[in-house]
């Protein structure tokens, strides 16, 4: 039996988890669920999977929710904000916790559940992004297992050697390929993507998945900050990491050896497999998903990005290549970027631009050593980039 905390239950990851971990009873319990804003289905998931702990995001929500949880006497306890997030990612009866808060807010919590020596299962991508030194270092200090929900990432996850040390050179590896569907803007007219708004960002061909994520599918900062998540976990340098347009999105992603063996995992697009391959590693346990038709998907196809259509690519190996704060510089713009987009306040072209400006506005300088350093440097992107929407004339 496995003790499980998830921050973000409430979102799409979070309810993928919660669907897998209804299939095995006997295998995982819920010691902790933890939510923003969504406190009806935080009641509705505490009604059904009891856990010892619920956190939601202000003192009104944390009240209702108690009042309807104890009206319909269930016993699970109601705390709420940041502090308690902390807490329930270093629950010490916590076994495993599934980092699925969307964005910069997930730091704090997940890097808590890092220095605690707890089972990572990383699908907020931009807490690794954004603190990548210092979140790897403080995996190997606890000694915190680290395993990618990102499809791509556990695909890499599950092609690399059993024994992969993190080391390139003694490895056979000779590099990694990220395979990125192109989203829903891969065909669109270059002169059309001035005019897109959020629901046509939103719905993506292959994916369902919460509003910030489609959106950086459409502009592929989603596969920036995918280089930069592999960079880290796989210790991998960029110019070994090639990213590769596949609109089916069956293949993962794959590894390249050096005697010329390709390694891939393929599947249906469905979260619920790198869940189920994280929670039950090194067991394999049934997520749900179809079984894949080879004869239904008939072929495969493979193309080069164009950076000129995706230039959030571009700025994410910049940032990974300048160093320092950068790749955080880049994580914040893009939020506040995307969010001023989803509100109607910029168009989408401008997303790519807000994060070209920020990264203009802020040096790389030197790397990062701590949370608050990564914080600070955080909040200046952040005020950066909305100074720079404030300035942008809507086109
Ligand atoms: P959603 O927007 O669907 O869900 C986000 C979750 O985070 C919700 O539970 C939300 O709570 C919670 N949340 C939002 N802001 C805060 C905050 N300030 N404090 C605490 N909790 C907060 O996102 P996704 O599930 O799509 O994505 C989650 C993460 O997983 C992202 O980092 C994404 O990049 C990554 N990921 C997602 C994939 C997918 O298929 N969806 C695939 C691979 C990676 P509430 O809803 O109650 O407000």
């Amino acid at each position: 039996m496995q003790n499980l905390t998830i921050l973000g239950s409430t979102g799409s990851i979070g309810v993928s988890t919660l669907d897998v971990v209804r299939r095995h009873p006997q295998s995982y319990r819920l010691l902790a669920l933890c939510a923003h804003r969504q406190v009806d289905l935080l009641f509705a998931q505490c009604l059904e999977f009891r856990p010892r702990h619920a956190v939601i995001g202000d003192a009104a929500l944390a009240a209702d929710l108690a009042a309807r949880l104890a009206q319909a006497g269930c016993p699970t306890d109601v705390a709420y904000g940041p502090e308690a997030l902390l807490r329930m990612a270093r629950l010490p009866e916590v076994d495993a916790v599934m980092a699925a808060i969307v964005g910069a807010a997930g730091l704090p919590p997940t890097l808590a559940a890092v220095e605690a020596g707890k089972k990572i299962l990383l699908a907020n991508k931009e807490a690794l992004v954004m603190a990548g030194a210092v979140f790897m270092r403080a995996v190997r200090q606890s000694g915190a297992v680290l395993l990618p929900i990102d499809s791509e990432h556990n695909a890499i996850f599950q092609s690399l050697p059993s024994d992969y040390s993190g080391d390139l050179s003694d490895s056979g590896v000779s590099g990694l390929y990220l395979t990125a569907s192109g989203g829903p803007f891969r065909t669109t007219a270059l002169a059309d993507l001035e005019s897109v708004g959020p629901e046509q960002a939103c719905a993506h061909p292959n994916w369902v998945m919460g509003r910030k994520i489609s959106v950086d599918s459409a502009t592929m900062m989603n596969k920036g900050l995918e280089i930069i998540e592999a960079h880290w976990l796989f210790n991998v340098p960029a110019e070994r990491i090639e990213v590769v347009i596949h609109p089916e999105s069956i293949v993962h992603s794959l590894v390249q050896y050096t005697d010329g063996s390709v390694i891939a995992e393929l599947g249906n697009p469905d979260m619920r497999t790198p869940i189920a391959h994280a929670l039950a590693y090194p067991r394999r346990i049934a997520a749900g998903v179809e079984p894949l038709d080879l004869f239904k998907v008939a072929s495969l196809h493979f193309e080069r990005p164009d950076f000129e259509r995706f230039p959030c690519l571009a700025l994410a190996y910049r940032a990974l290549a300048d160093g320092g704060c950068a790749p955080t510089t880049l994580n914040a713009a893009n939020e506040v970027a995307v969010q001023a987009f989803l509100d109607g306040r910029i168009g989408f072209t401008a997303i790519a631009r807000v994060i070209a400006d920020t990264m203009q506005q802020l040096p790389a300088g030197p790397a990062l050593g701590s949370l608050a350093e990564v914080l600070t440097a955080d909040r200046m992107a952040r005020l950066a980039a909305e100074n720079y929407i404030a300035m942008e004339p809507r086109r």
